[in-house]
């Protein structure tokens, strides 16, 4: 059985800045990634407010630049899924490829989108239901469609829609958008953004692809039906803790709880990136994160 210094968990810019870190300290280290690493930026098609890159950069890009970085210096990378984290002398991470074993865990699995759960959500993802304005919006050009949610991710995707889009519609379940004053603002004054405020959407229909949305109205109980031709939910992003709900101490929705040097409730395991508690949530909060992350775990290992 292979033994590491550290096994980082999740190949996204927390991982990743993880692994440059620790291996450029001498660490032995193995980076485990079950998807295309890069993380959720991979989905970016510009990423214009990570520093060093005045005109933006494509999130692919970034994501590769990352990686190439991080195994230059000797990260050992994994592409497999982690199914179980064992506490004991050393840590036993289970995969699909067999068990390896680490002094120190680095938790970066992320997060993903969240579902609405209605009638309809599934069978239309990717006929006319998306999570991503950035990646599916150029598919929508001159069409109809709606945004539902009403955080920043929701407003910043109507405001990117309504570039190419001829129309498009925020349903809010609410009447007042939790996303920040200056987003709020750039909305409303978008004449190709209408907000359906107080309503949730019932049902998503459509033959082969989506053509409407049964909507109600919370306060008023009416229902109501929209044609769209696209639907792009915005309604937050759920933490990927199934394997570490036991091994570390979660927050109310599920993210982990760390200090601020990384460490969770279980000594050598550190969490950084989407995954932790009060995360900022941006591509350089992340990489910083799982800088600090790795030089948590360089600590702990010579300790
Ligand atoms: P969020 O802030 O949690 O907002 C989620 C929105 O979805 C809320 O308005 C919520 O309604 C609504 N919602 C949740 N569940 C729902 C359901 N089942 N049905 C209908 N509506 C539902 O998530 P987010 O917008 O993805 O943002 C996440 C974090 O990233 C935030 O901290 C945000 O500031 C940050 N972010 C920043 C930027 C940027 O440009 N700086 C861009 C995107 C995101 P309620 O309001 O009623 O709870």
């Amino acid at each position: 059985m292979s033994e590491y210094d550290v096994i980082i968990i999740g190949g996204g810019p927390a991982g990743l800045t993880a692994g440059l870190y620790a291996s450029r300290a001498g660490l032995k280290s193995l980076l485990v990634e079950q998807g295309v690493f890069g993380g959720q930026i991979v989905n970016a098609r510009l990423v214009e407010n990570y520093p060093g890159f005045p005109e933006g950069i494509s999130g692919t890009e970034l994501g590769e630049f990352m990686r190439r970085q991080a195994t230059k210096y000797g990260l050992e990378t994994l592409n497999t899924e982690v199914s179980g984290v064992r506490a004991g002398n050393a840590y036993e991470v289970s995969t699909t490829e067999g068990n390896i074993q680490a002094k120190s865990i680095i938790i970066a699995a992320g997060a993903e989108y969240r579902k609405l759960g209605v009638t309809g959500e599934e069978r239309f993802s990717g006929r006319g239901v998306s999570y991503c304005a950035t990646c599916d919006g150029f598919f929508f050009r001159d069409r109809e469609v709606a945004v539902v949610g009403g955080g920043d991710t929701a407003i910043t995707d109507a405001l990117e829609l309504a570039q190419h889009c001829r129309k498009v519609y925020i349903i809010h379940r609410r009447d007042q958008l939790r996303a920040t004053k200056a987003m709020q603002e750039k909305a409303f004054s978008q004449p190709k953004i209408e907000m359906i405020w107080n309503t949730v959407v019932h049902e998503m229909v459509g033959d082969k692809m989506l053509r409407s949305l049964h909507l109600q109205n919370v306060k008023t109980g009416q229902s109501s039906n929209l044609e769209v031709d696209g639907i792009f939910v915005a309604v937050g992003i759920k933490p990927n803790n199934q394997v570490f709900s036991q091994l570390v101490t979660l927050d109310e929705a599920g993210f982990i709880v760390t200090d601020e040097l990384m460490r969770t409730s279980a000594p050598g395991i550190f969490a950084t990136g989407d995954i932790r508690h009060n995360s900022f949530r941006q591509v350089i909060t992340a990489a910083g994160d799982g800088a600090a992350a790795a030089m948590s775990a360089f600590k702990y290992v010579k300790e």
